[in-house]
């Protein structure tokens, strides 16, 4: 894995997004500086609107910034072209959403190795198998999505997202989808991915115990980071909330 200064996987400087012009334009983000050290999950929180997805897709290379840089695994993204971000992106980004977005005619199996089968490669077998093993899927894999519970989809999601060893998994809402126990078990899976593959996580949501799950947690508000935690607890996480709201 190629990192940028400092060891870091992605690395945003002074990145602004405005959405239309004139009068009408939106700053959804209005200079955000931000590192994402490997081997850590960083939760994004902050009320609705205040530029978590915009964020994401940033630092996931699916938008670009109207100003500032973003480096990708050592990679600048704001001076390529479309088809070397989708490189870059298959190479070392996994996603996982808060509604699965699995393809229904496929089987468990198929969706998770789909990433390498439009890059055109071979899985690991025993990397498959581990991975299957982990997620606990593998008395599943011959189900399609409708067949499977939601708990059950999104852990065929998150294989997936892991099969091709990305340098980052972004998560969108991950459990927004999910009931509490179902919520537990699946942030239970990405904190695993954390301490056991030394996976890097970038999470968005809105919960506080999924938050919890992070060793870092970014708050934003009205397209700027104005809280920069640490490990802390669901209550911790909870009481920056509110007090934000109230701000
Ligand atoms: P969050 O994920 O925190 O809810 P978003 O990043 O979705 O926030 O949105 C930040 C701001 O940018 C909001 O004011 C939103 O309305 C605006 N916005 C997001 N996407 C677009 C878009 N495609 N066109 C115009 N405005 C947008």
């Amino acid at each position: 894995m190629s990192n940028g200064q400092n060891g870091a996987v992605v690395v945003a400087r002074d990145v602004t997004r405005r959405y239309g012009e004139g009068d009408t334009a939106v700053d959804a983000l209005r200079g955000v500086t931000v590192d994402i050290a490997p081997g850590k999950a960083t939760a994004l929180m902050g009320p609705s609107g205040s530029g978590k997805s915009t964020l994401m897709h940033i630092l996931a290379g699916l938008d670009k910034p109207t100003s500032g840089s973003v480096d990708i695994a050592g990679t600048e993204i704001t001076t390529l072209g479309d088809n070397d971000l989708t490189k870059l992106r298959r190479e070392h980004i996994g996603f996982v959403f808060q509604f699965f977005n699995l393809l229904p005619m496929l089987t468990a199996r198929e969706n998770i190795l789909l990433p390498l089968t439009i890059a055109g490669e071979k899985p690991d077998d025993e990397w498959f198998g581990q991975l299957v093993r982990d997620v606990g899927l593998e008395d599943r894999l011959s189900h399609r999505p409708s067949e499977l519970s939601g708990g059950q989809q999104q852990r065929v999601a998150i294989a997936r997202a892991l099969v091709s060893k990305p340098t980052v998994l972004f998560a969108d809402e991950p459990t927004g989808n999910l009931d509490s126990a179902t919520s537990a078990e699946i942030l239970e899976l990405l904190r695993r991915s954390v301490e056991e593959y030394g996976q890097t996580i970038v999470m968005v949501t809105h919960d506080a115990r999924a938050a919890a799950v992070a060793q870092r947690v970014l708050f934003l508000a009205d397209g700027s980071i104005v809280r920069d935690l640490g490990d802390c607890d669901a209550h911790t996480i909870h009481s920056v909330m509110e007090e934000l709201a109230a701000a």
